[in-house]
């Protein structure tokens, strides 16, 4: 390019931005959005909690107000459970919850946070950004008029709290178990009654022996929850969630009123928050386990092979149960199991293969 031209092209750059900020300062100044965002996590829990807090401060700190959120801990507008509903209705903006949760509305949304014999996080992440995942999530969410992004993420979840040792599938029957989504099915089809509750009432009822077992994410957030003082046994790893996604679901309607600029910020802080909830957890759990063992007695256990093989058969048969509901949820299952295939097999070579061989040669 020679220079007059160069000149040129800057002088009609110049006018155009001048145009744009001419065009876009009364809509900045009139265009202050307010944000209520109710989650399905108690305040300031370690984990879950604060991440949702940060999340909801990031939107208004990288907007500069302009998107300004006001935030709700599970029960302080909403219950828990109730945060799909205020949104879908319309009543609060966005929700910070695990998109499982709705199974009973459609099965499809299991597969958004995870499902039994599921992805990891790096393999979640795949299937969500390049085979498909977000396109389907946008068409279910869109169905409730919701639009979902993922905002967090727990890692491989551990099997959960026993009050004794699971040795064989027979152990788990009649079990009476805090465990959501697809999970629960599996355990239902081993002989277990899984029950759904949210975070802030399993302690109690597992105090009280309405519940014999509970899974909830990690050493990290589970911690702090005080499971130990019901149920001694710890197991691993969990087969129900093993890269469960925390989801910022908000109003669509709301969503599509935003500007292209809110709506990419909103999704650049949506998916920062995803990485950072997943490395904090990972940068927390080993230290969080040695405490559990160390302070509170915690016996670490691990899941042996007839019971995970008794969970895989299970398993298949929950997911395949899925497809008969809908058109849709056929193609969100077919999707999953073709992106579980592809990514799997490649882990197998780089993640996988690379960890073990590692921890081999270094003793890990
Ligand atoms: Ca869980």
């Amino acid at each position: 390019m020679d220079r007059r031209s160069f000149i040129k092209k800057a002088g009609v750059a110049t006018a155009a931005t001048a145009a744009a900020s001419t065009l876009a300062a009364p809509a900045i100044a009139q265009g202050r959005k307010e944000m209520v965002i109710v989650s399905s996590w108690p305040r300031d829990f370690p984990g879950l909690g604060i991440s949702a807090q940060r999340l909801a401060q990031r939107i208004t700190d990288m907007t500069e107000g302009r998107i300004t959120t006001k935030y709700f801990a599970s029960g302080e507008r909403v219950g828990g459970f109730d945060v799909f509903d205020e949104v879908a209705s319309g009543n609060a903006q966005a929700y910070n919850s695990a998109d499982y949760y709705w199974k009973g509305k459609h099965p499809g949304w299991a597969f958004f946070t995870s499902v039994p014999f599921g992805l990891t996080y790096t393999e979640m992440g795949a299937w969500i950004n390049f085979l498909g995942g977000q396109q389907l999530w946008d068409e279910l969410a869109g169905s409730f008029g919701l639009k979902c992004l993922p905002c967090g993420n727990t890692g491989v979840q551990m099997g959960g709290w026993f009050n004794k040792e699971i040795e064989s599938a027979d152990d788990l029957k009649g079990l009476k178990m805090r465990i959501p989504g697809l999970g629960g099915d599996v355990m239902a089809k081993v002989g277990a009654s899984p029950v759904s509750l949210p975070g802030s009432q399993i302690y109690e009822n597992l105090v009280s022996g309405a519940i014999d077992a509970t899974e909830w994410v990690g050493p990290y957030n589970d911690y702090f929850m005080k499971f130990y003082e019901a149920a001694k046994y710890y197991y691993y790893p969990g087969m129900h969630e093993p890269g469960g996604f925390i989801s910022f679901g908000m109003n669509q309607k709301w969503w599509a009123g935003l500007t292209k600029s809110e709506q990419l910020t909103i999704e650049a802080a949506s998916l920062m928050e995803a990485e950072l909830q997943m490395a904090e957890n990972n940068a927390n759990n080993a230290t969080y386990l040695k405490k559990l063992i160390d302070e509170h007695g915690v016996k670490l256990r691990e899941f042996n092979d007839d019971v995970y093989d008794s969970f895989g058969e299970a398993s298949a048969e929950v997911m395949e149960e899925t497809r008969a509901h809908s058109a849709l949820s056929a193609k969100i299952l077919d999707s999953f199991i073709d992106a579980r295939k592809n990514v799997a097999g490649w882990m197998k070579l780089s993640d996988v293969g690379y960890s073990l061989k590692r921890n081999r040669v270094l003793g890990l």
